[in-house]
Formats: structure tokens, C-alpha cells, sequence
């Protein structure tokens, strides 16, 4: 079993994805090259603006290139949590949005010619328990109610077999709506795309200090590779927040997300599996994701603690152990990859654009951020080029905890409730 992600084994980063060396002096300093730089990188650089990506390894190092490669709609909250927490006008825009993001990212690949084996015909979701079918078909009725949304399908317990090769769920809810990309193939398609545009890709260049110029509305960077100048500063670092900005960092937090992948199965199970190919996930608080990859694997993400520094051969065979409770048909099955990244969190759960001491950030997805980063990057890039006024995310308030200076000590307490709550709910 090889400890690195299945998709970049699968697809490395390109040979000839062009790196710049790192310029004196830009428009806009972006820190971070997953989906959110690279995103508002290219928003940019279409605009006119001279732009930097200084990733502190190469293209892809964090989330973007490792993750399940599903894409839905929605944000962590909840939407209708969101209606409650900040209002039916505001929820309505939120949601929207996320359906946006979706479209975004279908353009995005469309408009780039990025081949990242996008399947687009919709995600599964699966009932844990039986009262969890019940809040599906809730949600169904609420959503289009509140929304006037009819993108979802219920499907009773009777049903569940036309959709999956598991006897163990309780209903589900198809939404006719997003899919699964090839992470590594899309993170490294938006790096060429934003490279065609004129944005400097600078790999290696680890961001150690950002300060204002004096009497000059600028910034000075230091990065482990020189130093560079800049009008304006995106903090795109979602789930690897270090302490460069504190306020910033205080404002986001680290989950770790673990994931396995088995040898290739035949085309017989892997259409008695899953015979729509849909990518899915179930309704646990401790929730676990899985799909086929595009040669036919089964991968499949979860985690039993919210720690980013879990064994990974120990979460390996926790989640080969799931695995094969869903489906039987996979026992003795041998698991070829194993690996882990990084999420980032905030307090309310939902993601936020945002400035602080001029500079600008972008982040907090917590698992919805294979069409949300790129959006929020696109939403981020036209409010630093004065392109737009405003964004819903930028407006909602994004709280912090006065306990939280960038240690995230309450994640075991935070897990031991998860743990309560799928025991009971
Ligand atoms: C295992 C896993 C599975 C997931 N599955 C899904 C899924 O199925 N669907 C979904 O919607 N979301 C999923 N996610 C979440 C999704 O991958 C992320 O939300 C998304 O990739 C975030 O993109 P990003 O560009 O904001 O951050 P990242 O891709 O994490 O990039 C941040 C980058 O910042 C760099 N960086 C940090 N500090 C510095 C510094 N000082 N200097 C220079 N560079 C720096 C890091 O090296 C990193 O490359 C998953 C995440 C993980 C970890």
C-alpha cells in the first residue's frame, strides 16, 4: 500500500506546466496554488493584471490535488441553517451561489479544455439511519418550498438498489446536479490555464512574511526564495493557514480528511457498486465519501477524529473496515493507496472572503470546496480589481472563538460530541 494520494500517482503534476522565477514586483500576490489561487490567479490575469502564485511547494500541494472530487451544491452549514442563522434573502443568495459555483467550475473546464474526467450527472447522497431518510425527505419538500429548487430525487429504501450495490442505507437523495472531476487533473488544468494568461506559477516559494511599504499602500514579500513586491495580498491557503496573518489564521482551523483507494475493479462490479457512477457520501456526523475513480477504483474518504495528524495506515484500515461493511462484495480486496490532506474549517461553518491590514483572504469550504474555492477565487479576484462591490460572502460577519490563537484544542471534545451524535441520532 503506497502512502500518497491514488490521483497525483495517477496524474503527476505535468512536466510542462511552465514555473516562473519569482518577479520583483506584481499587481497581486496570491499565497497558495490550489483551486482558490489559481482561480482568482486567472480572474485576474484575464483582467490585465501583472499576478504571482507563490505556492510554498509545487501547484497542487495542499487539498486540490488529493481530495474526492465531489461536486455539489451547498455550503458545510447547511442551508437551512443558513436561513435561520442569517435570513431567508440572505439564504436564498447563498444558495444560489453554490448552484453558481457549480456552473462555474462546468464553464471553467469547458472554457479551459481542462479533460479532468468530469462525469456531471449528479452526487448521492445515502441515509445512515432511517430518521436521517426522514430529513432527507424534509429537505426535498423545504428546498423546493423556500428555493423553488427541483434538481433532487428521493429514493425510498425500495429503490436504493437501482443506485447502489449496498444493502446497508435507509434511502438517499440524488441531486441532478454537479459530479466528480480528477482533482489532480483540474488543479493542474487551472494552473496551464492560468500560466496561458500571463500569471508567474512560483513553486517552492514559501511565503514567510508580508509587510506594508512604508509611505506606499504596497506590499513587501518575503518568501523562501527572495523577496517580491506587491499593490495587493490573497491569502488562499484554506486548510494550511500558518500564522502569516494571525487575525487571519484566527479565523479558520485544520480538519484532517483521510482516503483509500483498492485496485482496479472488474466493469461487472463496478457497475453492480455503483451503476449510475455517481460520487456519494452518507449522512454520519463522522461522514465517509466514496466513489469510482475514472479506471475503476473504489476510493473512499472519511475519518473517526477531526485530527490532521491521524496514522494513515491506522486510518487506512479503519476506513477499509467501512468499506467493506457497505459493500461486502470488496472483502479481501487489496487497498493500493492511502493518504491524507487538509480542510479548513471556520467557526460558523461557512466560507468567507474578507481583508485584514489590506490584505485580502479567501477560505473555509469544510468539504465543499471542489466548486466553491474556485468560485470564491473568481468572487475574491473581482473585488481586488475593483471588478465588482461586493460579495455575499464577504458581507456575512466571520467570527473567530477568543480561545482560538491558532491551536486547535477543542477538535478531540469537537470529535467525542460527532461520535455522541452518530451513536444516537
Ligand atoms: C482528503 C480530502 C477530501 C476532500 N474531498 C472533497 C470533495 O469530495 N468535495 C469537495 O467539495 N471538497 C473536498 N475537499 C475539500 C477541497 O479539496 C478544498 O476545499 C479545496 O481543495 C481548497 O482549495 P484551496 O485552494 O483553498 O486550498 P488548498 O488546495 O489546500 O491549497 C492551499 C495551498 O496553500 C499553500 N500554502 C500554505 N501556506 C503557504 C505559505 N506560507 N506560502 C506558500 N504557500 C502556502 C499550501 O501548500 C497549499 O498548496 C476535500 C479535502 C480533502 C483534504
Amino acid at each position: 500500500m503506497k502512502t500518497i494520494p491514488f490521483w497525483t500517482d495517477n496524474f503527476p503534476r505535468p512536466a510542462d506546466l511552465p514555473v516562473s522565477p519569482l518577479p520583483q514586483q506584481v499587481d497581486v500576490a496570491i499565497v497558495g496554488g490550489g483551486y482558490t489561487g489559481l482561480s482568482a490567479a486567472r480572474t485576474l490575469a484575464k483582467g490585465g493584471a501583472s499576478v504571482a502564485v507563490l505556492e510554498q511547494g509545487n501547484i497542487g500541494n495542499g487539498a486540490s490535488s488529493m481530495n474526492g472530487g465531489q461536486v455539489g451544491s451547498g455550503v458545510k452549514l447547511g442551508i437551512e441553517k443558513v436561513f435561520k442563522q442569517f435570513g431567508a434573502e440572505v439564504g436564498r443568495e447563498v444558495w444560489q451561489k453554490t448552484i453558481e459555483a457549480v456552473d462555474y467550475l462546468e464553464q471553467t473546464l469547458a472554457e479551459e479544455h481542462i479533460d479532468c474526467d468530469y462525469t456531471g450527472n449528479g452526487i448521492l447522497a445515502v441515509a445512515y439511519r432511517p430518521s436521517h431518510y426522514k430529513a432527507m425527505a424534509r429537505k426535498f419538500e423545504w428546498t423546493a418550498r423556500e428555493l423553488d429548487y427541483h434538481k433532487f430525487e428521493l429514493l425510498p429504501p425500495d429503490r436504493m438498489r437501482d443506485e447502489i450495490g449496498s444493502d446497508v442505507f435507509f434511502g438517499g437523495m440524488v441531486e441532478h446536479v454537479g459530479g466528480g472531476v480528477h482533482p489532480a487533473k483540474y488543479v493542474f488544468g487551472l494552473a496551464q490555464a492560468a500560466a496561458r494568461v500571463g500569471v508567474c506559477l512560483c513553486e517552492q516559494a514559501e511565503v514567510l512574511n508580508i509587510r506594508r511599504v512604508v509611505g506606499n499602500s504596497g506590499f513587501q514579500i518575503t518568501t523562501s526564495r527572495g523577496e517580491l513586491k506587491a499593490n495587493e495580498v490573497l491569502i488562499a491557503t484554506n486548510g494550511y493557514t500558518g500564522p502569516l496573518v494571525r487575525k487571519i489564521q484566527r479565523g479558520v482551523f485544520t480538519v484532517g480528511s483521510y482516503m483509500i483507494s483498492t485496485e482496479p475493479l472488474s466493469p461487472e462490479l463496478q457497475k453492480e457498486l455503483n451503476p449510475n457512477n455517481r460520487v456519494m457520501y452518507d449522512t454520519k456526523w463522522f461522514l465517509n465519501y466514496f466513489r469510482l475513480t475514472p479506471d475503476g477504483r473504489m476510493t473512499m474518504g472519511g475519518r473517526n477524529n477531526l485530527s490532521p495528524n491521524l496514522d494513515v495506515r491506522q486510518s487506512a484500515e479503519n476506513l477499509r473496515k467501512t468499506l467493506v461493511h457497505i459493500f461486502p462484495q470488496l472483502q479481501g480486496f487489496p487497498i493500493t493507496h492511502t493518504w491524507t490532506g487538509r480542510l479548513g474549517i471556520t467557526f460558523d461553518l461557512m466560507p468567507h472572503i474578507g481583508r485584514v491590514n489590506g490584505i485580502y483572504y479567501a477560505f473555509g469550504y469544510g468539504g465543499h470546496g471542489v466548486a466553491l474555492s474556485g468560485y470564491l477565487g473568481k468572487e475574491v479576484a473581482e473585488l481586488i480589481a475593483g471588478q465588482s462591490q461586493r460579495s455575499v460572502f464577504a458581507e456575512i460577519p466571520h467570527p473567530t472563538s477568543i480561545f482560538y490563537y491558532g491551536n486547535a484544542w477543542f477538535l478531540p471534545i469537537v470529535a467525542a460530541y460527532y461520535r455522541f451524535l452518530d451513536a444516537v441520532s
